[in-house]
C-alpha cells in the first residue's frame, strides 16, 4: 500500500524552516504536477535557479529531506519543467516518492481552498507554530481537512461482493463498494448505509480491516469486512454510481501483487484466505 514505505519513514510533525538546497519541491498548478526532466521532485536549488525568489513552504520530511511545497507556479518555472498529471505518484519509484507526491497533492489543495477566510473573507495567513490557516481579522482557524470514506468488502459463502464503477476515469478493474462517511454517523453506520445503497443488500459483522492515507482525493480510506445478513444475493445496482456488481470465488480473483491501494490489498487478502471468517 502507498503508506508502506519501509525503511523509509514518514516524518509529519510540523516545524517550518527555511529549504536547504537540496530538499524536494512539489509544484502543482491547474491540477497538474511538474517535475524534473528525469520525472522527480525538482531540488530547491532547481527552484532558486529559475526563480530567486520562489517562497516554498514546508510540508513533511521522508528520512532527512524535506518536502516543500512551491506557493506560487510561475510561467518561468513551468517552463523549465515537464507538465505531467498527478497521477504519476500512484507508481512512483523509489515508492516513498508516491507517498510524498499523494500527500503534498493534499496539502497543497487544501493550501489553495483556503486562502481566505470562509467567516469574514479576509485573506488567511500560514500559521507559524502549527499547520493551520488563521484569519488574522476575526481568529477563524482551519486546518487541514481529510475526509473519511469507508470501504467494504462484503463476503457470502465463499465469495466476495466487487463493484464496477460507471462514469470514472481509470475504473477498468473492480474495486470495492466504497463511500463517504457523513455527518453523524459512524464508520460502520457508513459501511451498513452505502452497501445498502449501492447494491441494496443488508449486512452484518462490519469489522475493521485496515486505513490507508489517500492524499488523490483528500482522504483517509477505511477498510471493513462484512457479511451480508441474507440468504438473497441479488444485486439491486445504484445505475447512477455502478454498472456492475458481481460476486466472485478466491479462485476467479486474478493475482495482483504489491498492490497500492487498500481496496486491492483487501481484494488480494480475500483471495489468499487472510480475512477473518
Ligand atoms: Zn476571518
Amino acid at each position: 500500500m502507498i503508506q508502506e514505505i519501509a525503511p523509509h519513514v514518514y516524518h509529519n510533525a510540523f516545524h517550518e524552516r527555511p529549504a536547504k538546497d537540496n530538499d524536494l519541491v512539489a509544484v502543482f498548478s491547474g491540477g497538474r504536477t511538474y517535475l524534473t526532466q528525469g520525472g522527480i521532485f525538482p531540488t530547491a536549488a532547481e527552484i532558486w535557479a529559475v526563480e530567486e525568489a520562489a517562497e516554498l513552504v514546508y510540508l513533511f520530511e521522508i528520512d532527512d529531506v524535506a518536502f516543500f511545497l512551491l506557493w506560487q507556479v510561475s510561467e518561468k518555472v513551468k517552463e523549465a519543467l515537464v507538465e505531467t498529471p498527478t497521477t504519476v505518484f500512484r507508481n512512483m519509484e523509489p515508492s516513498h516518492l508516491a507517498l510524498a507526491g499523494a500527500t503534498a497533492l493534499h496539502l497543497s489543495g487544501w493550501y489553495r481552498a483556503n486562502r481566505f477566510c470562509g467567516c469574514c473573507g479576509s485573506t488567511m495567513e500560514r500559521d507559524k507554530v502549527e499547520r493551520a490557516m488563521r484569519c488574522p481579522k476575526c481568529n477563524n482557524i482551519v486546518y487541514p481537512r481529510i475526509n473519511p470514506a469507508v470501504l467494504a468488502a462484503v463476503r457470502h459463502n465463499g465469495k466476495i461482493l466487487l463493484t464496477h464503477y460507471a462514469n470514472r476515469v481509470n475504473a477498468a478493474r473492480y474495486a470495492l463498494i466504497a463511500g463517504f462517511t457523513e455527518i453523524g454517523e459512524t464508520l460502520e453506520d457508513t459501511v451498513r448505509r452505502e452497501v445498502m445503497e449501492e447494491v441494496g443488500l443488508p449486512v452484518k459483522n462490519v469489522r475493521y480491516c485496515a486505513s490507508q492515507p489517500w492524499g488523490f482525493a483528500g482522504n483517509i480510506m477505511v477498510g471493513f469486512w462484512a457479511d451480508l445478513d441474507s440468504d438473497d444475493e441479488t444485486v439491486t445496482l445504484d445505475d447512477n454510481e455502478l454498472d456492475e456488481g458481481v460476486w466472485l470465488t478466491r479462485e476467479e480473483i486474478p493475482a495482483e501483487s504489491n498492490p497500492p491501494s487498500l481496496t486491492h490489498t483487501m481484494i488480494q487478502m480475500f483471495r489468499e484466505g487472510r480475512d477473518p471468517q
